[in-house]
């Protein structure tokens, strides 16, 4: 299936690269929520965060924690966002799995969704759920 961000990793399709590595490159997001909003991908197609092998993960963080110490440098921001959306309801677009660099100023404007409150008890319930599924993926974990 063609990928858009597979295309920009084999220099098929333009963007405006910032950083690039063997396996990693990093460009300017077309559709910026501030000037500077950056994305990091692995060159290799991975669908999203699930699905990426935890080495590729771990350098494509590390190249992340850079690329955003020099783009909040650059356009000189307050702060920034990392961020990496996965699935429709999360609101992922591009199935090949990025992170966000999203700079940010004080009072640029609200990022905040409405939170809830556990009812009583319903928060041992929710953390007894992940738990077990933590359990039963044990042999998943490699940290
Ligand atoms: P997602 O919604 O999957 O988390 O993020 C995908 C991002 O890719 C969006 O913010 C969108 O603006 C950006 N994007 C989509 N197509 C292109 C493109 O062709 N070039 C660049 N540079 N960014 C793109
Ligand atoms: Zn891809």
């Amino acid at each position: 299936m063609e990928c858009i961000f597979c295309n920009i990793a084999e220099r098929k399709s333009e963007a405006e690269i910032v950083f690039e590595d063997d396996s990693i490159i990093s460009f300017l997001d077309i559709q910026p929520i501030n000037y500077g909003h950056a994305l990091v991908i692995p060159k290799k197609h991975f669908d999203n965060f699930l699905t990426i092998p935890p080495e590729e993960l771990i350098h494509l963080i590390n190249a992340t924690q850079y690329i955003a110490g020099a783009v909040k440098r650059s356009v000189n921001a307050d702060g920034f966002n990392i961020i990496s959306n996965n699935g429709d309801s999360a609101g992922q677009t591009i199935y090949h799995f990025h992170f966000h660099i999203i700079p940010r100023f004080n009072e640029d404007f609200n990022f905040k969704p409405k939170f809830k409150n556990y009812k009583t008890g319903d928060i041992k319930n929710y953390a007894d759920g992940i738990r077990s599924a933590v359990l039963k993926y044990k042999d998943i974990y490699n940290g």
